[in-house]
């Protein structure tokens, strides 16, 4: 096993990224290292499950379409189009997959139901940390007992963006360098679920820059289609 610097509350461990507030609630959840290979095949995904503790067990996917559509999971869903999971089924798995995109899992203090959502720029600029929170709240789960983290994606180290995304987000999410702009994914997702009636402190965004670190699969860096999955159960 292999720990890594990670800045806390995340952790690095058996190919997994992990946020500490889940783990110490014993939630099994993961963001995945590209140690753990391309998550479009089923054997690493099992693998990757296996390793939070869900050893055979197949999470429910999505059609990923960069859209606002959030399905509430139920067993045995076929694959439908959406880019959102919202669950209070106990002991069955959602995930997204992402690559650069921001993965964003979302769970209840009390543990009633998880979430996972994936959102790029477009799905941000649309409003997917608003409708996540949304669908919280049609199961009775106020925002304010809501808790969300932002898995690996691209930083603002990294993430060069054009000057036609800069009226789509607040002035604080963008950076100017010499080089061009630079949007901060994490910051305006975090930004939103604070608007949206989340506790600040109960908000985190990992610093792992998924194009510079080199542990996770990056679309801009690689240009191949090979995928982080970010997964959460109920337990
Ligand atoms: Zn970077």
């Amino acid at each position: 096993m292999s720990v890594s610097k990670t800045t806390p509350p995340w952790v690095r461990e058996s190919g997994l990224c992990r946020e500490a507030r889940l783990a110490a609630l014993g939630v099994p959840h993961g963001f995945t290292l590209k140690s753990l290979g391309d998550m479009k095949v089923p054997a690493n995904m099992e693998e990757a499950l296996s390793r939070a503790g869900l050893a055979r067990k197949t999470p429910l996917l999505l059609k990923q379409k960069h859209g606002m559509i959030i399905h509430r999971a139920a067993p045995g869903q076929k694959r439908l189009e959406g880019d959102g999971w919202v669950s209070d089924v106990s002991g069955l798995p959602v995930a997204v997959y992402s690559a650069d995109c921001i993965p964003l899992l979302v769970w209840d203090r009390d543990l009633k139901a998880v979430g996972a959502f994936h959102a790029g720029w477009r799905g941000l600029a649309a409003g997917m940390v608003e409708a996540a929170v949304e669908t919280f709240r049609a199961l009775g789960l106020a925002p304010a007992a809501l808790r969300a983290a932002a898995g690996p994606h691209a930083r603002p180290c990294c993430y060069r963006v054009g000057p036609e995304l800069e009226e789509r987000f607040r002035p604080e999410s963008f950076s100017r360098r010499p080089e061009g702009l630079f949007l901060d994914l994490g910051a305006e997702a975090r930004a939103r679920f604070v608007q949206a009636g989340l506790d600040p402190r109960e908000v985190t965004a990992c610093p792992d820059c998924t194009i510079c670190s080199g542990d996770y699969f990056s679309w801009r860096r690689e240009a191949q289609d090979h995928r982080i999955l970010s997964f959460i159960v109920r337990p």
